[in-house]
């Protein structure tokens, strides 16, 4: 199997203890559903969506169609799934709502003018918002900080 090619579109269910993961995961592009309490619906809806589950539970390390995650540390995490699943190669960061997993859509500054304050509205082009939640977007330092931090998690250049 190609490496790059295999399996554009991984996707993830994590486990209630792997919530900052989730978040990570997410941020970094990946479509990721997080599950507040055990749920076995839900490993059963991933399983049949084709859904990569990730969980701490030891039991499920023969499950074929899960990883055991046996490191409590996110950064170790990472570079496991990293390992695996080339996870630095199909990065598209910042495409995905953090908070609840939905794609985000492009606006317009002017589209957001009176949602943000005015200094980004000026020095900022294009904004991304979240068409759930409506959490809104954009380029600033705490985006570089992020891809700073991918960086040194998977040691490859990503683009911003
Ligand atoms: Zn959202």
């Amino acid at each position: 199997m190609s490496k790059t090619h295999s399996d554009p579109q991984v996707s993830f269910l994590c486990d209630q203890n792997l919530g900052r993961l989730a978040r990570w995961l997410r941020i970094m592009g990946f479509d990721t559903e997080y599950m507040r309490t055990w749920d076995e619906d839900a490993i059963e809806r991933a399983r049949t969506s084709g859904r990569i589950f990730l969980t701490r539970r030891r039991d499920f390390a023969s499950d074929r169609q899960s990883i055991v995650l046996k490191s409590d540390f996110l950064k170790d995490q990472l570079s496991y799934l990293d390992n695996h699943l080339k996870l630095s190669e199909k990065l598209h960061p910042h495409s995905r709502c953090s908070i609840c997993n939905a794609p985000l859509k492009y606006v317009k500054a002017q589209d957001v003018k009176n949602l943000i304050p005015e200094y980004v509205s000026t020095t900022r082009g294009t904004f991304a918002r979240c068409p759930h939640c409506l959490r809104i977007y954009w380029k600033g330092t705490h985006t570089v900080k992020m891809v700073e931090t991918m960086n040194r998690i998977f040691k490859t250049r990503v683009g911003s």
